[in-house]
């Protein structure tokens, strides 16, 4: 089916408790593939006394895998890291048929998932409590970290693999056991990642896929006492929605939001080469990224050169299915995203923004939208305000870097910034002065296992990945061991 070598990993189950379960009412829910309308296949819109047992029988499931060593998990882990590599392939078919995304950055998003159970395998191993000098006389003073308890990973269609990966590992590794909740659009990612969790020997009721209704199903995860945490990835509109549920049993929360991200060019910057690093920058998943470079500042000086080469480079990009070898741009992913794209260009254009290139009716079909460039961009402007999250690329300029901080800033997120040029002493001052939580410096690429990802402002709470991806899904206990001198 599909063309995967393995038929298999293609699951039309929702995975509770080590078993494959349907609907108790046996209704589901078509997916289809964005690039063509196709049909994938059908998922159980579970009912609420399902997820609610689906929460027992992880409660339960924990005892087994917290008991485990550090180690024990650590292996246990790395079996399943080595199965999705092994299926490397088939995972990425099933993400380009899902979310459209070309094969090419599909299987990059496979090792990108895959490398986050490698690192948290590791980190779980230095879950470290560490002990104090004592201000009682006579009393040895220590902390350990233990799991929180069930957590609940709540995650997006664009990165339907590694938004699952990057919270799950580090969940596992620390010894809670999950349930997670997949982007409606893109659920099979998460059932193979379930299947191959199965093949790995996770213990049943560890890792759990539950599809359905999402605002029912995140209300019970959020409300019930047994969820102890919940993580989620997606929009900013949902994530306070799920924070005020969280508030009625006091949860452990942590966010990855929206972004607006800023890329300033300094003035020092040759203007083709930011350019080449803003398309970059903008239009990967086809702009449907937190990190896309939402609004991008050019000095005055280079403004109509950066504009030419952005136009000439953006042009190159090859708009198609993701399954073809030269595409470079895949579809969005439905009509309502295709909709909001055009509306954000008919928006900045009845505010005087100009139309540099982007020509809708070249478009291969219904849920494509062309690279568009949009000059002279104001923050009066949705495109400047809103979460862009397709391929519409703005650009405004500016005069000093002031101006530059004050307009980046001018914005409820706080997720990530670029900043391209050579003058260290302007980069270490937009460095410090930009309001977000990653600030990348003549790199695109700033993710990866290491580093601490997550925002600032309105993008979110908490980190994810680094050391730090464990605090999330741990506590803190404090041991006061006291009257130590006594009977000596
Ligand atoms: P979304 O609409 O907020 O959905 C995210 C998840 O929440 C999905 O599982 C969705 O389920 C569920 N959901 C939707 N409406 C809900 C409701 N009323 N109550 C409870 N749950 C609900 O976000 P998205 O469109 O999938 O993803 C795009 C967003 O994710 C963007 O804002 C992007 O910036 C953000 N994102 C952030 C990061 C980061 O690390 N900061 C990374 C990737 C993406 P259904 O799919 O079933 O509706």
């Amino acid at each position: 089916m599909h063309f995967l070598q393995d038929p298999r990993l293609l699951r039309q189950l929702a995975y509770i408790n080590g078993k494959w379960v349907a609907s108790s009412n046996g209704h589901d829910t078509s997916v289809s593939n964005p690039a063509d309308d196709s049909f994938i296949g059908r998922i159980p819109d579970l009912q609420p006394e399902q997820i609610s047992a689906a929460i027992e029988q992880a409660d339960k499931a924990m005892i087994g895998w917290r008991a485990m060593s550090a180690d024990a998990r650590a292996v246990k882990l790395m079996n399943w890291h080595e199965q999705i590599l092994q299926n490397r392939e088939d995972l990425a078919l099933l993400i380009t048929l899902e979310q459209g995304k070309t094969l090419r950055d599909a299987r990059g998003e496979i090792d990108y998932g895959a490398s986050f159970i490698r690192w948290f395998a590791e980190e779980g191993r230095r879950a470290y409590g560490e002990t104090m000098p004592s201000h009682i006389p006579n009393a040895q003073l220590s902390t350990v970290r233990e799991p929180i308890g069930v957590a609940a990973l709540i995650t997006p269609w664009n990165f339907p693999n590694a938004m699952i990966t990057r919270k799950a590992a580090a969940a596992l590794a620390v010894g809670c056991t999950v349930l997670v909740k997949p982007a409606s659009e893109t659920p099979f990612s998460a059932l193979a990642l379930a299947e191959l969790a199965d093949r790995a020997g996770l213990p049943a009721g560890v890792f759990n896929v539950i599809t359905g209704d999402p605002a029912m199903i995140s209300a019970i995860l959020c409300k019930h006492e047994t969820v102890k945490a919940i993580s989620f990835t997606g929009s900013t509109r949902v994530g306070r929605l799920l924070l005020e549920q969280a508030a009625s049993t006091v949860k452990k929360c942590s966010m990855e939001l929206g972004g607006n991200a800023p890329f300033i060019a300094l003035p020092d910057m040759d203007p083709d080469e930011a350019a080449k690093a803003a398309v970059d920058a903008k239009f990967q998943t086809s702009g449907q990224d937190c990190l896309a470079a939402n609004r991008i500042f050019i000095h005055r000086d280079s403004y109509d050169a950066f504009l030419e080469a952005f136009a000439r480079r953006m042009a190159q990009l090859k708009t198609g299915n993701g399954q073809d070898p030269d595409t470079d741009l895949g579809p969005l992913i439905n009509q309502q995203a295709v909709d909001k794209a055009a509306s954000l260009v008919d928006d900045a254009m009845s505010k005087g923004a100009r139309l540099v290139a982007g020509d809708q009716f070249d478009a291969p079909g219904r849920h494509y939208f062309m690279p568009t460039l949009l000059a002279d961009i104001t923050p009066q402007m949705r495109v400047f305000r809103e979460e862009n999250f397709c391929p519409v690329a703005g650009v405004m300029p500016y005069d000093d870097l002031e101006q530059v901080v004050t307009l980046a800033n001018d914005t409820e997120y706080g997720l990530a910034a670029y900043i391209y040029g050579n003058d260290i002493r302007q980069i270490w001052g937009l460095m410090q002065q930009l309001e977000f939580g990653m600030v990348s410096v003549n790199s695109v690429k700033m993710t990866g296992p290491p580093i601490p990802f997550g925002g600032i402002k309105q993008s979110g709470l908490g980190r994810e990945g680094s050391r730090h991806g464990l605090d999330e899904f741990s506590q803190i206990k404090y041991y006061c061991l006291g009257n130590l001198a006594a009977g000596f």
